[in-house]
């Protein structure tokens, strides 16, 4: 059996990457419709990954005997105005999910929830890729500034991500 605390903090969790799931969704959508369908496809795969990041913690809840509670999803509130825009608030939304996935894996160790601490200990490895990746993009598209040649570069490359790569 799962603890109660433990059990309310994976739900808080498994909202938060609902959440990103339609952060990254929402914010692929807005990159479509201004004609970056590279950055567009690879922010639709960071959804997908999203998803899956929510499933592996609902597995997990019911796999303990616990009961999920699927609260209300927020609204997106992302700055789309632009390609880097939209990463920088990728990069601080993912620096934000990292925070607590460490607060997570500490209430394991508190909590001595082993079980969850291996499952943690994938996302702990799994949000040091995600924003080594994301602040990559932001990188390239800090260096590209406004050279439209540069950011359609870049959308052909970031169109070339796909979402088994994780
Ligand atoms: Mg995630």
């Amino acid at each position: 059996m799962i603890s109660e605390t433990m059990l309310q903090a994976i739900n808080e969790q498994i909202n938060r990457e609902l959440f990103s799931a339609y952060l990254y969704r929402a914010a692929g959508s807005s990159l479509a419709s201004d004609n970056y369908p590279g950055m567009a496809d690879w922010m639709s795969s960071q959804a997908t990954e999203e998803n899956e990041h929510a499933e592996k913690f609902i597995q997990f809840v019911e796999d303990r005997g616990g009961r999920v509670v699927f609260e209300a999803i927020d609204k997106p509130e992302g700055d789309f105005s632009s390609p880097v825009a939209a990463f920088e608030g990728a990069l601080e939304h993912e620096q934000f999910i990292t925070e607590h996935i460490n607060g997570l894996y500490a209430l394991a160790v508190k909590e001595k929830d082993y079980a969850a601490q291996v499952l943690l200990g994938w996302f702990v490895d799994e949000q040091v890729e995600e924003e080594a990746s994301v602040g990559l993009v932001v990188e390239k598209l800090r260096r590209a500034g406004n050279d439209s040649a540069a950011l359609l570069m870049l959308d052909s490359e970031l169109g070339k991500r796909s979402s088994s790569e994780e």
